[in-house]
């Protein structure tokens, strides 16, 4: 059997009795032409080396091995393992499977010192989870290609003065460069999600803060969106307040929803510097 000879999606799902979990997330992609599409946005193929975090009933796996990519797939319902099978013969070799919770995994063990991309239609309930995972942990993806709601990359692509700017999108736009590549309406997938979709292409900085500065980001973002509509004299009172927005060369009167991504790295700079 091939690639091209496996059944459809929705008859290897029927063939193998499954249907979607709610407690695992699981909203399907069971066209190919949209799978194909976010294989295509991945900007990956022959020689490549993909993770792919949640394969379900394998769409977008099936589009990623078509491109000539050698793909990792790891998927915590066990259920799939006999369908996943099929298409790990249909892939001659080029398909690894790992069942268990893709937030323990350690995915520089599964790269093995090689460059690797991340492509996925997240779970909901853990895709924020997983982002903060790779973005800050101590192995860097190649590149990261991923699903979310549409809310989710609203926050991770706007900046200062935009409505869904916070926490998130100043680690994510810290650390990579990130472009929203398209919309999926909630119909695109089987069951439907209460709310549309969104794909976002993210590719880390080759100037990446360190852990020591991330870890002081995230703690400064905490406090500073925590308490978005207060000025940051008083939301940034317990880690230095006015002296420290000063260092920094920031206006304490200013909230924090209008701070750009280099003045949080300042503020983080200049509490490194006081320690
Ligand atoms: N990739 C498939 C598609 O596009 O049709 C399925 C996407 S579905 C939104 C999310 C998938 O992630 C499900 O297969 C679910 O079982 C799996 N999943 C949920 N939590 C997970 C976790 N912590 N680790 C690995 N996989 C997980």
């Amino acid at each position: 059997m091939s690639l091209d000879n496996l059944p459809t999606l929705r008859a290897a799902l029927e063939a193998h009795g499954l249907w979607a979990k709610k407690a695992f997330g699981q909203h399907f992609l069971l066209d190919l032409n949209i799978t194909r599409k976010i294989a295509r946005l991945a900007q990956v193929g022959e020689g490549d080396h993909v993770i792919e975090v949640g394969p379900g009933p394998g769409g977008l796996t099936r589009a990623l091995l078509e491109t000539g990519a050698r793909v990792t797939a790891i998927e915590k319902d066990e259920r799939f393992r006999p369908l996943l099978e099929d298409v790990a013969a249909a892939a001659g070799g080029r398909l690894a499977l790992i069942f268990d919770d893709a937030l323990k995994v350690d995915e520089a063990l599964i790269a093995a010192g090689a460059p690797a991309h991340l492509v996925s239609n997240l779970p909901y309930n853990v895709g924020t989870p997983l982002l903060i995972k790779w973005l800050t942990g101590p192995w860097t993806p190649a590149s990261l290609t991923l699903m979310f709601q549409r809310e989710v990359v609203d926050r991770i692509t706007e900046g200062p003065g935009e409505d869904a700017y916070g926490r998130l999108g100043v680690v994510v736009q810290a650390t990579c460069r990130a472009q929203r590549v398209l919309d999926a309406p909630a119909r695109a997938f089987t069951p439907p999600p209460k709310v549309d979709s969104a794909v976002v292409r993210l590719e880390p900085r080759a100037d990446r803060p360190s852990s020591e500065r991330l870890d002081a980001l995230q703690r400064i973002t905490a406090a500073a969106f925590g308490q978005r509509r207060k000025m940051l004299r008083s939301s940034l009172k317990a880690l230095g307040g006015e002296e420290l927005i000063v260092a920094a060369g920031l206006d304490p009167q200013a909230r924090a929803e209008v701070i750009s991504i280099e003045g949080f790295l300042a503020l983080a700079d200049a509490w490194l510097a006081r320690r």
